[in-house]
């Protein structure tokens, strides 16, 4: 019994093996497949057939002769299944829709007020739907839903234990939502970083932090070219790094935590002591910025130092080789980019610095959709 177990384990990995030769190397012949993973040809036209019965890979066309016989060549199939990836922000989704080739097909953003975890579940089921009808698919062929989360979650059981900008604490969403596909739940930050490593500014690089910038600050960790979890699913949290002891207080309960100077509303509340005018809104602030009123740049640049002291702690710490800034101040990339850099040059070693690339994130708020859906995708290969 054990060995027939082991046996349909070793030949599933197996498939497997050809499935993601195909995605990474594709257009691949099988002699390529055969020769890249070290088998016969026989297994790999066996699993090529299977996974072309399945709808999951397709021919396309013949290899360009060199001498020898032209081959067919193999590719993922882009309508095989589609996932969807949400990124639950706290006043707004935003959504993408991936085809199994990994290409973002759909995806929108709609704002929204929740005051509680039902009426979100709603809005979430509603985005789900028109996701599903602006892709134009059929709605069986959506497979996976990952939703980034604005707090700390344990991907696991898919609990958000806790969100405090969402004032929730132990949600089950597997529960609450009641999906008829899989579902998988990240950190924001997390899912972003992923997002920038596959589809931004992070594609050649091993070693990225992101850093999210909003009501908090957050960051997401990839090193070696994978995820950093942590021990408990809590690494990243460099928002609550003491910058002074004495500093005001922060939700968290400390003083003086880095987004207590450096976020969204650290930026409103600098304004407003400085011209002693309540914004309504950040959007508000940055918008009072790109129209060149002083105020507003002299507090945006406040922010950008601020930002670049802890950047530069965490630079120090893990030696990344690029650092994307993402949120709403991506905005005005351009216009506090030698801020940051300046700061971040003088805090950090020289030859750390040396290696080091910093961006404001391009992809506009895609990045955590993105990374979210890309788990998503990977988890249906
Ligand atoms: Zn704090």
């Amino acid at each position: 019994m054990r060995k027939a177990i082991n046996q349909e384990r070793m030949r599933s990995i197996n498939k497997r093996q050809v499935f993601s030769c195909v995605k990474n190397h594709g257009p691949v012949s099988k002699k390529e497949i055969a020769e890249l993973l070290g088998t016969s040809l026989t297994t790999v036209s066996t699993f090529i057939n299977e996974l072309i019965e399945e709808h999951k890979l397709t021919p396309s066309g013949t290899s360009k002769s060199t001498g020898g016989r032209k081959s067919e060549i193999f590719t993922l199939n882009p309508d095989a299944l589609y996932c969807l990836g949400i990124d639950l922000q706290v006043d707004r989704l935003v959504s993408v829709v991936l085809n199994f080739n990994g290409e973002p097909v759909a995806g929108d953003s709609v704002p929204f007020q929740a005051p509680d975890e039902w009426e979100v579940a709603a809005a979430i089921r509603a985005t789900i739907r028109d996701a599903v009808a602006q892709a134009g698919i059929d709605p069986a062929k959506l497979a996976h839903i990952g939703i980034g989360i604005p707090g700390i979650v344990d991907p696991d059981s898919c609990i958000v234990e806790f969100a405090p900008n969402l004032e929730w604490r132990n949600v089950n969403l597997r529960q609450l939502l009641a999906l008829d596909q899989p579902l998988l739940i990240e950190n924001e930050a997390n899912a972003a970083a992923l997002g920038e490593k596959v589809y931004g500014a992070g594609r050649l690089s091993a070693n990225l932090c992101f850093i999210s910038v909003g009501i908090g600050i957050g960051a997401g960790l990839i090193l070696n070219n994978g995820l950093y979890r942590g021990a408990s699913h809590h690494a990243g949290e460099f928002g609550h790094m003491t910058l002074d002891p004495d500093g005001p207080a922060c939700r968290c309960g400390n003083h003086g935590c880095w987004e207590v100077f450096a976020s969204n509303e650290a930026a409103l509340k600098q304004y407003w002591h400085r011209t002693g005018r309540k914004l309504a809104s950040y959007d508000h602030l940055l918008a009072l910025a790109a129209a060149a009123d002083p105020d507003a740049g002299a507090v945006l640049e406040e922010i950008a130092t601020y930002l670049g002291i802890g950047i530069a702690g965490i630079v120090n710490g893990i030696n990344p080789e690029l650092v994307v800034v993402g949120g709403k101040i991506a905005t005005c990339g351009e216009m506090l980019r030698n801020r940051l850099l300046k700061e971040i040059k003088e805090r950090t070693l020289e030859r750390t610095f040396r290696g080091l690339t910093v961006e404001f994130s391009s992809l506009g708020d895609r990045a955590t959709a993105l990374g979210v859906a890309e788990m998503a995708l990977d988890r249906m290969v």
